[in-house]
């Protein structure tokens, strides 16, 4: 049986920065991420408050999201993402992501709390299993930015597992069941865990026999260059599971600057890098922009893994691209790059024994 290192037990918080001893250089980023829509619009030279600006953000369609759903889902955007987003600019594709809009709180049909059937899938607390051979664990609520169109908005993370010693009954879960070979860690984002939480998460998972492989679904490597360390990358190294790495980034312009140093230290030290984006109407739903994409990602050794079909869940309409497009635009995307770049377009269905290839 698989256990909890005392190390893991010592703190009982797993936000990895209240109970940090000496916040490390990530860890100050975020705490001074910017919380608020008038704050992120003035950072990125559209003060509302400037009558040329408002004319500019109504013709754009930006209206910002009403108290209650920021306060359901606030604003969050580190400072490292935000200055890659061009100034003045309403449509900027990085800003897009992360503004919450009026528009959030319209009801449509079809858009639901809960569209991939995640509590059904849950299988004890903090382990969530629909694929044969996979589980994935909420391994945080936390992420180091709020994507307005994230499937999980509205995830009940307060009944997962927090305090670290909560883990023990999904480790007790998984090492009771011999058919499962890899642990996804997911969230949330699981590099918001400090590097002693992770670890410990890790090797508790690292020792039960037939685990194969521990896959980390994260952003931060995009979102926050500085949480990839040579620490952390040594962690992963260590491991008798096969590491594996999935980012997300939807935008070639998201990956410039020492995100691409940290996508190339990540490919470097040798632990395969995929990437996973979500297909969004006004952001990447454009031949030039998926193509510029994956481009960037493999001169950097990061593979195109999946580009999903927006996931159906509230608040999150105006993001989603006809599938048809989608479609067609992989077709052409196949036409222009190397087969490897070319990420597979899936939706995910729930009760499907996989992603559903579109
Ligand atoms: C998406 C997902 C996975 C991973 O699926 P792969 O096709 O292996 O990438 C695993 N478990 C759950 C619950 C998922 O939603
Ligand atoms: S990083 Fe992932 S889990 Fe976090 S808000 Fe964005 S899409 Fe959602």
């Amino acid at each position: 049986m698989s256990s909890v290192p005392d190390a893991f037990l010592a703190n009982s918080d797993v936000s990895g920065i209240a109970n940090a001893a000496k916040p490390s250089g990530w860890q100050r980023e975020m705490a001074s991420a910017v919380r608020a829509v008038d704050e992120l619009l003035k950072r990125v030279d559209l003060n509302p408050d400037d009558a040329e600006v408002r004319r500019l953000l109504i013709f754009a369609g930006i209206k910002a999201a009403d108290p209650d759903t920021l306060r359901r889902f606030p604003v969050l955007v580190p400072e490292n993402f935000l200055a890659r987003m061009t100034p003045g600019d309403p449509d900027d594709p990085l800003l897009r992501q992360v503004l919450p809009l009026a528009v959030e709180s319209d009801l449509v049909d079809g858009f639901v709390a809960d569209a991939v059937g995640d509590l059904d899938a849950r299988r004890t607390p903090g382990v969530l299993q629909k694929y044969a051979g996979r589980v994935l664990l909420i391994a945080t609520s936390a992420c180091a930015v709020h994507c307005r169109y994230c499937f999980r908005r509205d995830y009940p993370y307060a009944e997962e597992p927090r305090r670290l010693q909560d883990w023990q009954p999904a480790l007790d879960e998984i090492a009771s069941d011999s058919s499962i070979s890899e642990v996804i860690f997911s969230g949330g984002d699981p590099l918001m865990l400090n590097d002693a939480r992770l670890q410990a998460l890790c090797l508790a998972i690292d020792q039960i026999p037939h685990i194969e492989r521990i896959r980390l679904h994260t952003r931060l490597p995009i979102v926050l260059p500085s949480r990839v360390t040579p620490e952390l990358l040594a962690m992963l190294a260590g491991l008798r599971a096969q590491p594996i790495m999935v980012v997300h980034a939807n935008h070639g312009n998201e990956l410039v600057g020492d995100c691409v140093d940290a996508l190339r230290m990540m490919v470097r030290s040798g632990v395969p890098v995929l990437n996973q984006a979500v297909l969004l109407a006004g952001i990447n739903d454009n031949l030039d922009a998926l193509e510029t994409l994956c481009r960037r990602l493999i001169n950097i050794g990061v593979m195109p893994y999946y580009l999903h079909q927006l996931d159906r869940v509230s608040g999150t309409a105006h993001f989603e691209a006809d599938r048809d497009q989608g479609r067609l635009l992989i077709q052409q995307l196949a036409a222009r790059l190397p087969g490897y770049a070319v990420p597979r377009f899936v939706q995910e269905i729930p009760g499907e024994p996989n992603k559903t290839a579109l």
